[in-house]
């Protein structure tokens, strides 16, 4: 990666791409929430834009689940994360969607689009634990890890030659990689997961905003105790299929946890501690 100035170029060899971008203006560098230096070729606009059209595709195909009880819960869980990414992430209105998947997942989109499966519930035995998942799905929309991985090599070539191009009318393999890039893997095969600095991110951004939210972060360790014991010896799902292994991440939110301690404490004591239930 070479730099100029405030931009950011791609490497030599992807010059022919380059021209694409240009006009786009969208060379740039960013910082991640936790001061990392990323690369997002695509504006917001049209990451919002994708995630928004894939997310009705999504509701097309997938069986959505309708049960009241169900959908309250998750919404109860759902809205002081979002009331603690409020202003972080420019996202004016979240749209929460339960699908009718066995498999433990979730997934939020650019655009405000968050995905669960109901597949996720009997893992995420708690509320706080459902924050956990949450909380981390909307850590990879807050610093953009979505637009970080479709501007990687390939991938960016072929989706900024389909920029102006509506996802309705992509071919079947640029749908398929756009899925993947917006973090939709586990429905389209998964081509690129999130690399290990994406989850770690996704995974502390997760404990502030659960923290923030009044949800316990310790529970987040729990979160991953029990994701480990679903996957068993089976192949784990997508989203805790990347690199950290269960125990390297338990370890990594553990040593992080006492910093989002006060936060959570601060909205115990005011008595908005939320209390979702699925009964
Ligand atoms: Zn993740």
């Amino acid at each position: 990666m070479k730099r100029f100035g405030r931009i950011c170029m791609v490497e030599a060899k992807k010059w022919n791409i380059v021209f694409f971008l240009i006009p786009l203006l969208l060379v740039a560098c960013a910082t991640s929430p936790l001061g990392r230096r990323q690369i997002v070729l695509l504006s917001e606009g049209k990451m919002n834009e994708m995630g928004a059209q894939s997310f009705e595709e999504l509701k097309a195909k997938t069986p959505i689940e309708r049960d009241p009880k169900i959908n309250q819960y998750v919404q109860c869980v759902v809205a002081p994360i979002m009331e603690a990414a409020k202003g972080r992430v420019s996202v004016q209105k979240w749209e929460v969607v339960v699908f009718k998947d066995p498999s433990a997942n979730a997934f939020a989109l650019p655009g405000g689009k968050i995905g669960v499966h109901t597949g996720i519930l009997p893992v995420a035995k708690t509320q706080a634990q459902l924050a956990a998942v949450l909380g981390h799905e909307v850590g990879h929309v807050m610093a953009q890890h979505g637009n970080e991985r479709v501007s990687q090599g390939q991938l960016a070539s072929i989706l900024l030659g389909a920029a102006d191009v509506a996802v309705k009318d992509m071919s079947d393999t640029q749908k398929k990689l756009l899925m993947t890039g917006l973090g939709v893997g586990v429905q389209f095969g998964a081509l690129l997961p999130f690399g290990r600095t994406q989850e770690s991110e996704a995974d502390l951004i997760g404990l502030d905003l659960m923290a923030k939210a009044g949800f316990d972060p310790g529970e987040s360790v729990e979160l991953w105790k029990n994701m480990a014991a679903a996957s068993g010896g089976k192949s784990p799902p997508e989203w805790m299929s990347t690199h950290p292994s269960s125990d390297s991440r338990i370890a990594n939110l553990r040593s992080h946890i006492p910093e989002h301690r006060a936060d959570y404490l601060r909205v115990v004591q005011s008595g908005r501690v939320p209390r979702c239930t699925l009964n």
